[in-house]
């Protein structure tokens, strides 16, 4: 149970006066109508519309003139729409969600004349919205009631051990809140960090670009795993202008100076509406109902190193964050602060200042406006850019090549090249892993590709490259897999920290070989050096990171764009988005009240309310589908679908599963279940003392295994889900997933797991009892040490007389999908070669604890 600072935060009436303890909460305002929709029908179909499928007015105009046609057709009946003005403007009156938005300008104020450059003579127009009235409807979301903290917290894992998630976990939001807390005209406010992202993103159509530069804003009360998977927990707050400049000016520093000062000034304006209640106190609803005192205050700020560095006003490749002079970043300096700047801005001139501490003393941070706030404290880790696309592909990998080009002839570095992406193709199947058919060689090379390639990358690289390298690699997979958890503590961040020094240590390689002998003085890799404080101070970094923002850039900026006219496009934007989160906050005020339970033509037909079928589950294709997040808290469970695909008798179903044994097997099975006792079971007994079995057995392709995994994507309860398959013909080719088993509950990590590989999904019937169960073929660990330089197992199939060993186990001792890396080593691998025969071509397997982060932090 999380020690909470009650004493920080009282509820309070709504004009801040505080209730005495106990008090209730106050009673919700009631919605008894769907309005301004006429009902349920109308208000899915506008949301379907408007935010999924985020149609042009011209497509709903026919869409909706085809329905009326059809029920004229019908002998009549109403649209829920007369056409797509109506539709909108039923949605523009939605009472929920509304943060309007405006727009302020911004221009050069030194000397212009007529002969300035065109962008000291221009007007800057920044939209925006007021970010106190974005708190304020945050805040009162009833769909985050119970994921919403109110006071920082403190969460241990064990006795002793201090456990950082949430933002309100972290050490940073329990300094801040003492501040507000020892103030008496504050004390009893609720702190309410306010998360910001920045990040430009372009949208293309031809040869053209556009550029927009939007601002997102959360707030740190609400946990991490909501801001990850809920849409109204991070909105965008403003556009920001992006000055051009005519070709000859763009690299002045004159101009370069304005751009950092413009930007700064826009946030501090676009902010400013906060800037009073963080000294004296705003009053909110929050999501349980109750009011509250609220102390808003600047809090991490996500972003990625070039927007880093405006940010913080540092000359770029220096560090945001502390005083490490570039050639020397394989260390961390002395931390940076506004009053370490302050000081030497003002003792020396502005030549030292730059070469000296990487300062720019013509930009003054935007957070240098609001109290208690330092920007260079406030950047965070962000494992998106510095972990997974900066050193990661952009380094490490890079790198790789480079090596294979440095040290062989070209052809022949060019044919390992291609052995290494036969061998990525080659991975077995592993539920939510997306393939490489054609190897890595394609443009447009996305964060999701390459933690895909994370997975897949070791084992493929083995044998091609010194052993080092291998190690840096491993190293490096560990702490990204570590920093990506969703609650730290002292034993993982140690970890961390292990395995960074062992990357540090490891990475010379690169170094000894020549392809960067400069060393390693790299801004997105010292940024690492940050991160075990970071996570410290404001929780786990998935939370906080940049993949957010990134991923809201599509339904904020790209769908949007997509879906307007390409004239003058901004409004239409902003439109858009105002739209969406209306929708999104009139989903979440009927969702909490029930008024969208089930299915909508059930409801409309007032039908029993059911659950979606899982039945047609062959016909998911992509990767991504077959792991799912779900919601509330069950306990882990692996289950096989309603209905079976076919029953067959027995004798049959031996032919068809080339397992003539498999009667034996299932009388085996059934004394497993019946009769085995802690001295006996079937492995040792007669086969005449097995119950006796000539039944039918029910035949499936899929079981679904649910377990507890939060850093992965997950429900808010952190629920995961995913598809384990046993299907001779998947999408053309056999694929029969390999599964981890409780061998031995007491035994800690691997030790107490077995790995098998299912060859059939099955339900045996016998007197009257149903018995999910699977035929599998088992594998056995070659060496008790993982001593090869991967760090990873080594299995390889368990065989009596060159036979595999074959059995039927109950399901309930599956546990989850496991990935089987193949050890390639020296290997060559043909140039025709299906990743289905994988399983069955290698000597031995590496038990692939990178396939995602629950197997990391589970095979240890
Ligand atoms: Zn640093």
């Amino acid at each position: 149970m999380p020690y909470a600072h009650q004493f920080w935060c009282r509820p309070s009436d709504r004009q801040g006066v505080f209730l005495a303890p106990g008090a209730p909460r106050p009673a919700r305002e009631p919605v008894t109508s769907y309005a301004p929709f006429e009902n349920r029908t109308a208000f899915e179909f506008a949301d379907l519309i408007v935010k999924k499928m985020q149609t042009s007015i011209g497509d709903i105009n026919a869409l909706l003139r085809t329905q009326a046609a059809y029920n004229a057709t019908q002998g009549g009946g109403d649209v829920p729409f007369e056409d797509a003005d109506e539709l909108f403007e039923t949605v523009d009156a939605i009472p929920y969600g509304d943060a309007p938005w405006e727009s302020f300008t911004l221009q050069y104020t030194g000397p212009v004349d007529d002969n300035s450059p065109s962008w000291k003579r221009a007007t800057y127009t920044v939209h925006s919205r007021n970010p106190r009235t974005v708190a304020h409807n945050m805040a009162k979301n009833e769909e985050f009631d119970g994921k919403f903290d109110t006071t920082p917290y403190q969460e241990y894992s064990a006795p002793g051990a201090l456990q950082f998630s949430n933002v309100l976990s972290g050490l940073w939001a329990y300094m801040q809140a003492s501040k507000i807390a020892a103030d008496p005209a504050t004390h009893g406010s609720m702190l309410m960090p306010i998360i910001l992202g920045a990040d430009k993103t372009t949208v293309s159509v031809g040869t053209g670009h556009t550029e927009f530069h939007p601002v997102y804003m959360s707030i740190g009360n609400v946990h991490n795993s909501v801001r990850r998977a809920h849409r109204d927990a991070l909105i965008p707050i403003a556009f920001l202008a992006i000055p051009k400049a005519s070709r000859g000016e763009t690299e002045t520093d004159e101009f370069r100076i304005f751009r950092k000062q413009l930007y700064h000034a826009s946030l501090a304006q676009i902010l400013s509406p906060l800037r009073p209640y963080m000294e004296t106190y705003d009053v909110l609803q929050c999501p349980d109902g109750h009011f509250r005192r609220v102390i808003y205050e600047l809090g991490p700020f996500i972003a990625d190193y070039p927007e880093q560095v405006v940010l913080a006003g540092v000359v770029s490749g220096w560090c945001p964050k502390c005083l490490i002079p570039p050639e020397d970043m394989d260390r961390a300096g002395e931390l940076r602060s506004h009053e370490h700047t302050a000081h030497v801005v003002d003792a020396f001139d502005v030549g030292t200042v730059w070469t000296m501490w990487g300062v720019d003393p013509n930009v003054i941070p935007f957070t240098t406006y609001f109290p208690r706030a330092d920007i260079h404290e406030l950047l965070t880790p962000d494992l998106l850019h510095q972990l997974i696309k900066g050193t990661f592909k952009d380094h490490l990998v890079d790198w790789v090549e480079q090596y294979l080009y440095l040290e062989h002839p070209k052809a022949e570095a060019r044919r390992r090249m291609d052995d290494i992406d036969r061998r990525i193709a080659a991975a077995p199947q592993f539920p939510g892993l997306r393939r490489f058919p054609e190897g890595r060689n394609f443009k447009q090379w996305t964060g999701n590709d390459s933690k895909a390639l994370m997975k897949v990358y070791l084992s493929a690289i083995e044998g091609h490259v010194p052993d080092e390298m291998v190690r840096c690699f491993a190293a490096y997979l560990d702490f990204c897999y570590l920093a990506r958890r969703s609650a730290h503590d002292d034993k993982s961040l140690a970890a961390m920290q292990e395995a960074l020094d062992r990357f540090h240590t490891h990475r010379v390689i690169f170094e000894t070989v020549g392809v960067r002998p400069e060393g390693f003085s790299l801004p997105r890799q010292h940024a690492l050096m940050h991160y075990i404080k970071g996570i410290r101070l404001f929780g786990s970094p998935n939370g906080i990171c940049s993949s957010i923002t990134e991923s809201k850039h599509i339904r904020a900026v790209k769908r949007p764009w997509r879906a307007s006219s390409k004239n003058n496009p901004l409004p239409q934007i902003l439109r858009a988005n105002q739209r969406l989160d209306k929708l999104n906050a009139a989903r979440s005020c009927f969702t909490s009240r029930h008024m969208l339970d089930g299915d909508v033509l059930a409801a409309a037909l007032n039908l029993p309310i059911q659950t979606a079928d899982d039945e047609d589950n062959d016909e998911i294709n992509e990767p991504e589908d077959e792991v799912a997040d779900i919601e509330g808290v069950v306990e882990g469970i692996v289950e096989l679908p309603k209905r079976p695909v076919y029953t067959r008798r027995v004798e049959d179903l031996a032919e068809e599963y080339n397992t003539p044994e498999l009667q034996e097997l299932v009388r085996r099975f059934l004394f497993d279940q019946l009769l085995a006792t802690d001295e006996v079971d079937s492995s040792s007994v007669d086969l005449s003392r097995c119950p006796k079995f000539d039944g039918k057995i029910a035949v499936y392709r899929t079981a679904y295994a649910t377990f507890y995994a939060p850093s992965e994507l997950s429900g808010t309860g952190g629920m995961h889900r995913e598809m384990i398959r046993a299907n001779p013909s998947w999408r053309g080719h056999p694929r029969f997933d390999t599964v981890l088993l409780s061998a031995d509950p007491d035994e800690p990590g691997m030790d107490g797991l077995a790995v098998a590989q299912v060859v059939g999904l099955m339900a045996v019937m016998y007197h009257g009892v149903r018995y999910p169960c699977a035929l599998v073929k088992w594998y056995e660990r070659v060496h008790d040490e993982d001593d090869n330089p991967t760090g990873m197992y080594v299995v390889q199939p368990e065989c009596v007389d060159g036979e595999r060993v074959t059995s039927i186990i109950h399901l309930d001792s599956v546990f989850r999908a496991v990935h089987l890396a193949a050890v390639y080593r020296d290997t060559e691998m043909p140039v025709e070669f299906h990743f289905s025969y994988t399983l069955d071509a290698f000597e031995s397997f590496y038990v692939n604890k990178y396939g995602d982060y629950h197997l990391h932090e589970y095979i240890v």
